[in-house]
């Protein structure tokens, strides 16, 4: 099927997805032509690059060429069909891949995952390597007296991005417009969790800047990491944060003064997520109230989204009670204490005397008792005075200490910069140090 060509093969270069790599084995590495790694979100036109693999871990002696063939794992195949697509027609190697444990992993690749099949030109197969389910590189290679598995652990990068947004409609919507994930937004979200109720406080012509991680394993991405900083300018105010770790190891986030941004008391006790992000409070809006008359603060969503306890306490009532329907009663530190109505359910084995921590979920959204439409009822309670938490000024964790003031300045000095960067620029997104 295929032609040598003085030791080295010379093919033509078809589509992404068919030929990938072409090369020589027994040299250190393997020459290969791939298509660049679609790592951007540009639809610049497709580029053939030269890249050099890392050296195979196990090099077959006395194979001269091997064809190399990239094929994705498609829904009811076989190791079988699979290897019979890439033109491998070799039963002792179907007879190694179906006895030896080593080789197991690749049975548990899912449709769309690739393997990359090297043939020798009898059609018998050289060598296989992918990616486990783990995202090991695993290489199954044909030696002198049989098969052998390797396992190696893959490049891994971790590139810093940093974009900024201004908000129109809503923060997931500037978020799709700068081209930052969901997941850096819920993140973003729990960093402003003490200051910010996003569920209430976002404002049209809101902006905000986050710095982040990308994890890239041999150059694909492979998720997002951390928040490194993070700027949010609410209704003209600018919150700042900077991920810090403190003397005992504990990572946290910081304002540019060293003040914690961790506070005893999340702003708000839904979840933040596309869908209640959405949620006005219109559809119940004739039976609303100031919040002097009726003591609390609504958060219109559907029902059975997760409502979360907003600090560490201990449930005190977990039950029926008329006008708030299924409704619970939490006791804090000091004099605070939360309540939660209208819920459709609690969580479950939640009872009286229960220990809960920050975030916790400890029922879900409902409409039982007093309300036309789903929406949680929320009280925040000093010395059993109801006080509009929106209002209130929240004790927060320990800020930097002062021992440590100077090296905590030093150490986000650069991203300061980064974020000043970012507000000076024009633009609703950029990409740095990418
Ligand atoms: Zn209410």
């Amino acid at each position: 099927m295929h032609r040598r060509n003085g030791g080295i093969v010379a093919r033509r270069l078809p589509t992404r997805g068919q030929w990938l790599l072409l090369g020589v084995f027994g040299l250190s590495a393997v020459a290969a032509f791939g298509i660049a790694p679609d790592t951007t979100l540009d639809s610049a036109p497709v580029t053939l690059v030269e890249r050099v693999l890392p050296a195979p871990v196990i090099a077959p002696e006395d194979v001269a060429a091997v064809y190399w063939r990239e094929e994705r794992v498609q829904r009811g195949d076989t190791i079988g069909s699979l290897l019979a697509r890439a033109g491998v027609d070799d039963p002792p190697a179907m007879s190694y891949l179906r006895s030896a444990p080593e080789a197991r992993p690749i049975y548990q690749l899912r449709p769309g995952r690739a393997v990359h099949v090297g043939v020798d030109d009898e059609g018998d197969l050289v060598a296989l390597r992918f990616r486990t389910v783990g995202n090991d590189e695993l290489t199954i290679a044909r030696t002198d007296d049989g098969f052998r598995t390797e396992r190696s652990v893959p490049s891994e990068e971790v590139r810093t991005t940093l974009r900024s947004g201004e908000i129109r409609s809503s923060l997931f919507g500037a978020a799709d417009a700068a081209g930052i994930p969901d997941q850096v937004i819920i993140a973003l979200a729990d960093v402003f969790a003490a200051d910010i109720d996003f569920y209430h406080d976002v404002r049209k012509g809101d902006r905000f800047t986050v710095v982040y991680e990308t994890r890239f394993i041999d150059g694909e991405p492979a998720g997002t990491g951390r928040i490194l900083a993070a700027e949010f300018v609410n209704d003209g105010h600018a919150y700042r944060a900077f991920q810090w770790r403190d003397g005992a190891g504990n990572v946290g986030y910081y304002g540019d003064e060293g003040r914690a941004s961790r506070s005893a008391f999340l702003r708000s006790p839904l979840e933040f997520s596309r869908v209640t992000s959405g949620f006005t409070m219109a559809r119940f809006h004739p039976l609303l109230r100031t919040w002097r008359e009726h003591k609390g603060v609504d958060y219109a969503a559907p029902t059975g989204t997760s409502v979360r306890a907003t600090a560490d306490g201990t449930v005190t009532f977990a039950g029926w009670q008329n006008g708030y329907g299924n409704v619970i009663f939490i006791r804090h530190q000091g004099a605070y204490s939360t309540v939660y109505g209208h819920l459709s359910k609690l969580a479950a084995n939640l009872k009286v005397g229960d220990k809960i921590a920050q975030g916790d979920t400890i029922g879900y959204v409902g409409m039982t008792g007093w309300a036309t439409g789903p929406h949680l009822h929320y009280e925040f309670r000093i010395a059993d005075q109801p006080h509009d938490p929106l209002a209130l000024d929240l004790p927060v964790a320990e800020p930097v200490t002062p021992e440590r003031y100077a090296a905590f300045r030093e150490g986000i000095a650069p991203l300061v910069e980064s974020l000043m960067l970012a507000r000076s620029l024009p633009g609703t997104s950029l990409a740095a140090r990418e």
